[in-house]
Order: C-alpha cells, then sequence, then structure tokens
C-alpha cells in the first residue's frame, strides 16, 4: 500500500477485495469488493468534478448504499464528509454550505432546483443523488474507472464536519479528523465485542454519528454485514430481526418494539446484543425489555463532537437509567459547571471529556471552540450527570434544561422520574417557564395513556417526595413530546411553546 490515508486504511482497507456481503438492502445485496468498486468509482467521480484535499462535499441525501460509498469515498479521496440532515430545508441547507464553504453539493433531483442559486453563488458543484440510488453523480460514477489510489490524510486530518442540531443559536461544524473516528472505532470493537460474525440490524439515519460512524465505522472495520434499511419500521425490524445479531438503535426503536406484540423473546433470543443510544433511555424502558426478552438492553453515551465516550459493560452489571463507564482511553470529570473544578462522586456537575474521541474544535468558530474547553483541554459537554455508587454515570439533563427557581436550582430528570412512575403516565418532560416571582416556574408536561389523570393528582403523588420548590406550579397533558429524528425531547420547543404560562408580560 503506497498512499497513507488513516481512516481508509485502518477501518476500511482490509476487507474491500472479500467476496462476502456487506450490505444486504430490501431490494439487493452488496459484496465487499462490490461496495468497494464504488467507493472507488465516486471518489473517481468525485476527482473529476474537482474536488481538491481537504474540499467539503455537503450531502443531504436519502439513506442509500450509494451515499454510505459516497462517505467512503470522499474520505479516500481526501476530501471532508459533510452529511445534512434530510429533514433541512433550502433556507437551512443555504446556512450549512455557505458556512462550511462547500465544494461539492449533493441533494436529491427533487431538491435540485432550490439548491441550484445556493451552489452557484459558492461556486460550488451541485450533483444529485436519490433514495434509489440514481442521480447526476451515479451517472458519472458509472463510467468512472473501478480502482482508486487513496489520498494521502494523516491523524490530524479532517475526515468530517458534522453540525450539531443547535437548540440555541446557529447550529455549530463540529470538526472530527481521523484520529477521532479511527480511535473509537477500535475501542468500540472491543468493548462491545463485534466481530466478522456480526450481522447488524441497521436502520438509523446516516447523517448522523450514531448510523454513520458507531454502526458503519465498526462494521466495516470487523468485516460484518448490515442489513441496511431505509428507517425504523416495525415490520421490517419483525422480519429481518431474524437474521440479525446485533441492533443499534435511538429509545423510541425500543419502545415501538415493545408496542408490537410479534416481538417477544422467540423473535430476539438470537440475538447478541441491542444497544441504545442517542436519548435517555427510560428506565422502565429498560426493564419491560428484560422482561419481555431476557435480554439488557446496552445504553450507552455519546455526542456528534466526542464520539462515544461512555457504556454499560457487555459483561458485568448493565444498570438501568446509568450511561455506563467511561471507555478505554477516554477521561471523564463531572464538574462544577461555573469554575471547572472537579466535584466528588454522587454530586451532580457537568460532564467534561478527554481522549482521542474528542472532537478537534468547531468548523471557523474560534471562539465557540475556545468557550467549550477548559485550559487542560477537557471539553465542556453540556451534560448534566453525577457518578452513582458503582461508578456508572447518571444524567441528570442538559445544562440548558436545569431550571432556577428562587435561585433554586432543579433537574427536570429528578422530577420526570418521579412522574414517569404514576400508573397511566406515559412520559413527561419538565421544564421551566418564566416566573414573576421566582424567575422560572416548573411546568410538567406530560403524555398519559387513558384520559382522566389530573393536574390535582400528579400534584397528590408527588406532595410528600418533591420539596416545594422543585414540584410543578401547573401540568399540561399533551398527546405527544415533540421528538426530533434521533428520538431527542426538543424541550427548546416546549420552553418557547409554553413561554407565556405564567404570563410574565402582564
Ligand atoms: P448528538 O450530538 O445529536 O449525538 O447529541 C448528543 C447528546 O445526546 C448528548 O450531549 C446527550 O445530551 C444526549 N445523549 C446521547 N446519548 C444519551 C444517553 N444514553 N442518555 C442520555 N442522553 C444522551
Amino acid at each position: 500500500m503506497t498512499s497513507n490515508n488513516m481512516l481508509f486504511d485502518q477501518l476500511f482497507a482490509a476487507h474491500q477485495d472479500s467476496e462476502k456481503i456487506f450490505l444486504h438492502t430490501v431490494q439487493t445485496d452488496y459484496s465487499y469488493a462490490q461496495f468497494h468498486q464504488l467507493v472507488n468509482q465516486l471518489a473517481n467521480a468525485l476527482l473529476q468534478t474537482g474536488l481538491k484535499t481537504g474540499d467539503r462535499v455537503a450531502v443531504q441525501a436519502a439513506k442509500s448504499v450509494t451515499q454510505l460509498a459516497l462517505y467512503v469515498a470522499t474520505i479516500k479521496a481526501g476530501g471532508v464528509y459533510l452529511p445534512l440532515n434530510t429533514s433541512y430545508t433550502a433556507f437551512e441547507l443555504d446556512y450549512f454550505i455557505t458556512n462550511a464553504d462547500a465544494s461539492i453539493v449533493v441533494v436529491s433531483d427533487k431538491a435540485e432546483a432550490d439548491i441550484a442559486p445556493i451552489a452557484t453563488r459558492q461556486n460550488a458543484r451541485l450533483l444529485t443523488l436519490n433514495a434509489d440510488e440514481t442521480g447526476s453523480l451515479t451517472a458519472i460514477a458509472s463510467t468512472s474507472d473501478t480502482r482508486f489510489e487513496a489520498v494521502s490524510r494523516g491523524p490530524e486530518d479532517l475526515a468530517a464536519i458534522l453540525y450539531t442540531s443547535g437548540t440555541t443559536g446557529r447550529s455549530k461544524g463540529a470538526q472530527l479528523c481521523h484520529r477521532n473516528l479511527v480511535s473509537n472505532t477500535l475501542v468500540l470493537r472491543d468493548f462491545w465485542q463485534f466481530t466478522s460474525d456480526d450481522v447488524l440490524l441497521h436502520m438509523l439515519p446516516i447523517y448522523h454519528t450514531h448510523g454513520l460512524f458507531v454502526a458503519c465505522n465498526l462494521l466495516a472495520f470487523v468485516g460484518g454485514s448490515m442489513i441496511f434499511l431505509p428507517r425504523f419500521d416495525a415490520d421490517h425490524a419483525v422480519q429481518y430481526m431474524k437474521q440479525a445479531t446485533t441492533m443499534m438503535g435511538v429509545p423510541t426503536f425500543y419502545t415501538r418494539l415493545l408496542d408490537d406484540s410479534r416481538f417477544d423473546a422467540g423473535l430476539s433470543n438470537h440475538m447478541r446484543l441491542f444497544i441504545s443510544g442517542s436519548a435517555p433511555l427510560l428506565a422502565e424502558t429498560h426493564k419491560q425489555f428484560e422482561a419481555r426478552t431476557g435480554k439488557q438492553i446496552l445504553e450507552r453515551y455519546g455526542m456528534t463532537e466526542t464520539n462515544m465516550s461512555t457504556s454499560n459493560p457487555y459483561d458485568g452489571a448493565r444498570i438501568a437509567g446509568t450511561v455506563g463507564v467511561p471507555l478505554p482511553g477516554v477521561e471523564l470529570r463531572i464538574a462544577d459547571p461555573k469554575t471547572g473544578e472537579e466535584l466528588a462522586d454522587g454530586e451532580i456537575g457537568i460532564i467534561e471529556l478527554k481522549g482521542d474521541n474528542v472532537f478537534t474544535g468547531y468548523w471557523q468558530m474560534a471562539e465557540k471552540t475556545a468557550e467549550s474547553f477548559r485550559d487542560d483541554g477537557y471539553f465542556i459537554t453540556g451534560d448534566m450527570a453525577r457518578i452513582d455508587e458503582n461508578g456508572y454515570v447518571v444524567i441528570v439533563g442538559r445544562d440548558k434544561d436545569l431550571i432556577i427557581s428562587g435561585g433554586l436550582n432543579i433537574y427536570p430528570k429528578e422530577i420526570e422520574g418521579l412522574i414517569d412512575t404514576i400508573d397511566g403516565v406515559v412520559e413527561s418532560a419538565v421544564i421551566g417557564a418564566p416566573h414573576p416571582d421566582f424567575g422560572e416556574g416548573v411546568v410538567a408536561v406530560i403524555v398519559t395513556a387513558e384520559a382522566g389523570l389530573t393536574e390535582a393528582d400528579i400534584m397528590a403523588f408527588l406532595a410528600d417526595k418533591l420539596a416545594k420548590f422543585k414540584q410543578p406550579k401547573t401540568c399540561i397533558f399533551v398527546e405527544e413530546l415533540p421528538r426530533n429524528t434521533m428520538g431527542k425531547v426538543q424541550k427548546a420547543a416546549l420552553r418557547e411553546r409554553h413561554q407565556q404560562i405564567f404570563n410574565t408580560s402582564s
């Protein structure tokens, strides 16, 4: 091998000529060799289109094999991959394409007309890729050479920019270098014991760190296979689980499976591992899952900026409501949010992280980057947590979700955890809304299974369990909580919706 492209050489090169099936899709199967032929053709297409080393390739496309190959091709061709959530509008795309100064933009045929003026203004080349693998990119690739020599890229060179969902202000481009992605895959293989025998049921989007890096990098690295489905669908999950050994999902995948009577021990007995992350898994879901299948979901914690950082163990206790212990090579501390001073176990503070997994900073946002790191190099995650008596990390919420009422700190998770145990409650989200006397007042937004549960019932239940200042000042009953595609409850949207609830303006 003459090239030295860290990510490609270490994660993808070993199996590139294998005839083994890498991807099973609903329509067809792709061997590793076929997949890598496509990667090479796409890499040649990118160079023909004008890609230079370090250029950003922005991609908003429905999940497809070609899209996954485009990620590997961009890396192999020395580019920087920039995947975008499929639900972003043209207006939002304008920001990402401009901010990242993308030189190649790939969207669906349908979006082409809307994005064309943006690409023209940016002097970027616009190509198309559709859910059925067709488009102008595929057309160029299909006539390109099936061989491609990887472009040299070192450990510190950028591999990808993933924009964070950004609940406040503009979203920030998290820069991930080759070292970040490679190191995390190596750690996860050992920690979760992935081998070439694994078949992953893949129903996650591939514009996000979970579905793209955690899942695809890992399975390609170990030489396993993926059942590569467009999205979560209970019928597909039930149909294809029989052929899988492992599944990675967001919590909503698990609650939907539990809602389906076809999902039982018979269907899941042969499964080696169920992994959950990207949003909190309710302890109740963990317990119901175990009762139904006899298996414990393995919950882990990560974020775009840090890749995977903690995990419950493969062997050993997987404790509901916790995200486990720091992964090997990850330094984690719980710190005072203001001073950055490390807190004792049991105290609630902010999770700070250091290690090869941690990103190199936000794209062209030097100030935001500086604010996000301590002087000794720890990244301030914004997640509030404590270390429990077993040494496991228990997340209590985002720092921005902290409620300060009458000058006192209130962690929503504590209140949500209690409300969720009430008979008839499906789930809840506790937020702070501006309050004339207290600064913020506690609002409980509650989803119930049946009508009839009242605010008085909730308050009566909480009366002897929570200090008065933590008790909700009002309860709102809703049919469902607003969630993004990764299953995260959108608390910022809830806060906005209910900001007048205590009528501060009057
Ligand atoms: P993202 O960058 O979209 O992956 O979002 C990362 C955020 O998701 C983290 O900062 C956490 O707030 C949240 N998150 C990820 N995994 C978990 C988990 N297992 N439990 C609770 N929150 C999680």
